[in-house]
């Protein structure tokens, strides 16, 4: 008897892609037909896109039935859009990759390889950035750099989302239902077998940047905070710091109270200080609120999201109700 075939699902987020949905097609068509070794599925994931990505995805679907695809009730962000097709793949691994041809899927048949020899995620790492400005790699660095030496966990360096993942990483992944999620971080966290392989990132094929510095900020801050109440500790220790050396100078004054006189003190050292502790108290307040709103969002439980529909079947989303 032939032996069952394995299934590889080729997960994609997008929003707002119509214009590289084909083009990423036409590729993935050319490795899937090489590969006859294996059964494949492409789940496309729409983001709530507010161009015609659902209609392209309806035509690839209807033209190949390896081709599924999710539209989500709203955009709710590619963190969330990767958790929703987690949950619908159907593979025995995944490997998630962009829609906008920046990941190469050509790498994908030596990801299949590595997994045939054991490894659970083959993560691929950039060589090299191309149509990314100075500023966003000196960015991104840095981030890095902080986001590794506050956590214990290693973060890997220059890589996206762009892997294959076994299934008990996928199974791993969809029993963490945080809802601010960092997945970069929780690769890492999940652990199992890494196996790292470098390519050269191109430019996108087609379209715009969903991201912005405000999203990145954003991001930045939720992988801070998700991973790591350092934050928490670089406050106390500071409160510390500043109370003691207050400490120090209180004695002083009271001594030079008693031994010299009452002295009217300068106005710029007093506001000095004011202001000083005023902004450091108003920082802190910020970190403990980071802290305060993640388990306030937490603590909520809602679904991560809705699905519209998965394929041509309207979603009921009744499962969420018998738990
Ligand atoms: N994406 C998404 N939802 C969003 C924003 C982006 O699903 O709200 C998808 C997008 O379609 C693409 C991937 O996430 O497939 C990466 O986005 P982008 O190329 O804009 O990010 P960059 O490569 O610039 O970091
Ligand atoms: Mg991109």
């Amino acid at each position: 008897m032939e032996k069952e075939k394995k299934i590889v699902s080729i997960l994609v987020p997008a929003y707002n892609e119509q214009e590289v949905l084909n083009l990423l097609y036409d590729r993935l068509k050319t490795i899937m037909d090489n590969l006859s070794s294996y059964d494949f599925e492409i789940l496309f994931v729409n983001d709530g896109s507010k161009d015609d990505t659902l209609s392209v995805m309806d035509k690839l679907h209807k033209k190949d039935l390896r081709v599924n695809y999710l539209n989500l009730s709203r955009n709710y962000g590619k963190e969330t859009a990767m958790i929703a097709g987690l949950d619908y793949i159907k593979g025995d691994c995944v490997v998630i990759l962009d829609a906008d041809l920046q990941d190469p899927p050509e790498l994908i048949p030596e990801m299949i390889k590595f997994w045939e020899d054991g490894y659970d995620d083959v993560y691929a790492k950039r060589r090299s950035r191309k149509g990314e400005s100075f500023l966003k790699k000196l960015t991104s660095k840095i981030f890095y750099k902080t986001l590794q030496s506050v956590t214990n966990i290693e973060i890997q360096k220059d890589t996206g989302d762009f892997r294959l993942l076994d299934r008990r990483c996928i199974e791993a992944l969809k029993s963490i239902r945080e809802s601010q999620r960092y997945t970069k971080g929780l690769f890492s966290w999940i652990g199992y077998n890494k196996k790292e392989i470098l390519f050269d990132r191109d430019a996108r094929a087609a379209g715009q940047t969903k991201w912005n510095y405000g999203k990145l900020i954003n991001l930045s801050i939720d992988g801070l905070t998700s991973f790591t109440t350092a934050p928490l500790r670089w406050s106390a220790i500071m409160g510390i710091l500043v109370s003691l050396a207050g400490f120090i100078y209180m004695l002083v004054i009271i001594f030079k109270t008693i031994f010299y006189g009452i002295d009217v003190p300068g106005y710029s050292s007093t506001m000095v200080v004011i202001l000083f502790l005023g902004g450091i108290q108003l920082i802190f307040l910020g970190v403990i609120g980071e802290y305060l709103g993640r388990t306030f969002y937490e603590t909520k439980g809602r679904p991560l999201y809705f699905v519209e529909r998965y394929n041509d079947q309207k979603e009921t989303n009744e499962h969420l109700n018998n738990k």
